[in-house]
């Protein structure tokens, strides 16, 4: 469960018009990251310290050092306003389709690399890391399971890559996207994984799927045998028929085509290597949307995703897979943080 930040705004224009306010950002940002205004230090944990209102900025006594609302969070040494980051929030985790760099850079007035950056961010906060198996258990149904082939779309290439694919190298390659539903808790889990081997899929089934539970896939070879397993095994024949009963793998279908549908329509390119992070992001919407007897509003998507921004972080250089942070780079906006 997460805290709900009692004045949160319930539409995007109002969440622009209060978040304007430097304080008024201020003040929910905290809210959210310490509810209660139990603020503690995201260094040492300590709970000594003093705020300077002027800055916005606590002065830890433990371990003796200063801290900002963003250290400790996917935020950290943004040299971007909580104004500007709060709307970018509610964006990402309320616009369907997603929001493109290009269009978030344009909303806000920032570089188009620096909004890149933050809507890489924002997915950090968005992964969830659960703990617990689909299916089987008291809440969980019959699990659904599928792969997806994701293709990259030479028109929307970098050059670089068009050429390498014109020349027969390797950079069209498809990536596989595998997935899981859990029909009544109407949870999706998602991933990139290498291939489609039996070894592979069977592996994850059994790494996030309890044993006993239902299966259902289509009629893939790979699945084969997974009775052995101990799960029930069902599948449907895609030649000749789509749902059997309650045999089908149409949930897990209508989250592809809301993924293919983000990846087509609004992302640019996506490189391989990212592919996870834009699967993440889409998990989070697809999770968190209003169902008949779970209405989740706007405001409520909001104010989940910035009671988890806590906790992570993703530098530039983790981002690129190049440089360090050392090196000033002002999208990695190394020791230049606003603090709001
Ligand atoms: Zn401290």
């Amino acid at each position: 469960m997460y805290y709900f930040y009692m004045d949160t705004p319930a539409t995007l224009q109002k969440a622009i018009a209060t978040f304007s306010d430097p304080e008024k950002a201020f003040q929910a940002a905290v809210e959210f990251r310490w509810p209660g205004g139990n603020v503690t230090c995201p260094r040492c944990g300590g709970a000594k310290h003093s705020f300077v209102k002027t800055r916005r900025i606590w002065f830890c006594y433990d371990c003796k050092k200063q801290f900002t609302v963003k250290v400790g969070t996917v935020m950290e040494d943004s040299p971007i306003g909580l104004d500007k980051w709060m709307t970018a929030f509610w964006m990402i985790c309320n616009c369907k389709n997603g929001i493109s760099s290009y269009e978030l850079a344009k909303n806000l007035g920032i570089r188009q690399n620096s909004a890149w950056f933050m809507l890489h961010r924002i997915r950090e906060a968005m992964k969830d890391d659960p703990t617990f198996k689909l299916g089987g258990g008291e809440e969980g149904g019959p699990v659904e399971v599928d792969e997806t082939f994701v293709s990259p779309n030479p028109r929307k290439m970098h050059n670089s890559r068009r050429l390498k694919l014109k020349k027969g190298e390797n950079a069209g390659a498809k990536a596989v996207v595998m997935g899981m539903l859990d029909r009544d808790a109407r949870k999706v889990r998602a991933k990139v994984v290498p291939n489609v081997t039996r070894e592979t899929l069977q592996n994850e089934i059994l790494n996030q799927i309890q044993g006993g539970s239902k299966v259902y896939t289509d009629g893939y070879p790979a699945y084969d045998r997974l009775a052995a397993k101990q799960f029930i095994h069902e599948t449907v024949n895609h030649v000749n028929e789509y749902v059997r009963g309650q045999v089908h793998t149409q949930g897990i279908e209508n989250f592809w085509s809301l993924l293919k549908r983000t990846l087509r329509g609004t992302y640019v390119a996506v490189e391989p290597f990212h592919l996870d992070a834009y699967v993440d992001e889409q998990v989070f919407r697809y999770n968190n949307r209003a169902t008949k007897d779970n209405k989740l509003t706007d405001a409520d998507r909001f104010a989940l995703i910035m009671s988890q921004v806590g906790g992570k972080r993703l530098t530039y250089a983790k981002l690129t897979g190049k440089g360090t942070d050392t090196v000033c780079h002002p999208e990695a906006g190394t020791g230049q943080e606003e603090p709001f």
